[in-house]
C-alpha cells in the first residue's frame, strides 16, 4: 500500500504540476478516442501500450474482456457501452484479449474454477463459439496447452465482437457508420498486438512493419 501512496505523492508534487494545463482542460469534460474493452488483468495497461494521456481512452474492464448481451445490464458493461456510444459518441471500440489470460485458462481447465461460482457464471458469456472450440480443443492432443489457449483467446475476441455488434447502441452506430469496431490480442511477453482481419477471418500484426518481421535480414537483402 505504501508504494501506492508514495506514487501518489510523486504525482502530486511532480507530474500534476507539469501537466496542469491538460488537467485543467480535462476538468471541463472528456472526448475519448476509443472505448477500450479489455480484461481486468493487472498486466494489461492500455494507456501504457498505446502511450495515451488521461482522457484518450474510455476503459471498460471485465474478466476475460467479455461483453455480455445487452439484456444483461447488471454487469455494468452494457451501461458503459451505451454511454460511450450514445453520449460520448466515441468513434472506435476495441475488444482486446491477451496472452496468459486466467479467464481463458479457466474455460480450458473448468475443474480449476469449480470453487468460483461467480467466475464460472460470468464465463458463460464467452459464447457458443468458445464452448464449441473448447469441446474441440479438449480432443486435440496434438496441440500444446499454449496453442489451445491462443486459439481460445482469439475465438473469444471474435465472439465478443459479435456480442458487441448486437448491443442496440452499437448496432445503430454501425448502421449510421459512426463507429468502427476492432478485435485485438495483446501479448504480454512481447508487447505485440495482433488484430482480427474480418475479411481474411484471421489475426495479423497491427503494425505493418511487424507483419514482415518473420523475414530474416539476410532474406530481405535477397528480396531487395
Ligand atoms: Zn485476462
Amino acid at each position: 500500500m505504501q508504494q501506492l501512496i508514495d506514487g501518489y505523492a510523486r504525482f502530486r508534487s511532480n507530474i500534476f504540476p507539469q501537466q496542469s494545463g491538460l488537467y485543467e482542460q480535462l476538468a471541463k469534460g472528456q472526448q475519448p478516442q476509443a472505448l477500450f474493452i479489455c480484461c481486468s488483468d493487472s498486466r494489461v495497461v492500455p494507456e501504457v501500450v498505446m502511450q495515451c494521456e488521461p482522457g484518450t481512452l474510455f476503459p471498460c474492464r471485465s474478466v476475460g474482456n467479455l461483453v455480455p448481451p445487452s439484456t444483461e445490464i447488471s454487469s455494468g458493461i452494457a451501461a458503459t457501452i451505451e454511454y460511450a456510444i450514445r453520449v460520448l459518441r466515441i468513434p472506435d471500440v476495441i475488444v482486446c484479449g491477451h496472452s496468459d489470460c486466467g479467464a481463458m485458462k479457466g474455460i480450458l481447465e473448468s475443474e480449476k474454477i469449480e470453487a468460483l461460482p461467480a467466475v464460472r457464471s460470468y464465463l458463460q458469456h464467452a459464447g457458443p463459439s468458445s464452448k464449441w472450440l473448447t469441446h474441440l480443443l479438449k480432443g486435440a492432443t496434438s496441440l500444446s496447452f499454449e496453442q489451445k489457449l491462443r486459439l481460445l483467446t482469439e475465438a473469444n475476441v471474435i465472439a465478443q465482437l459479435q456480442n458487441l455488434r448486437a448491443h442496440p447502441a452499437v448496432d445503430e452506430a454501425l448502421k449510421n457508420s459512426t463507429v468502427q469496431i476492432h478485435g485485438w490480442v495483446y501479448d504480454i511477453g512481447t508487447g505485440g498486438i495482433q488484430q482480427f482481419d474480418q475479411e481474411q477471418g484471421s489475426f495479423r500484426a497491427l503494425l505493418a512493419e511487424e507483419q514482415t518481421s518473420a523475414i530474416k535480414p539476410q532474406d530481405r537483402k535477397k528480396i531487395a
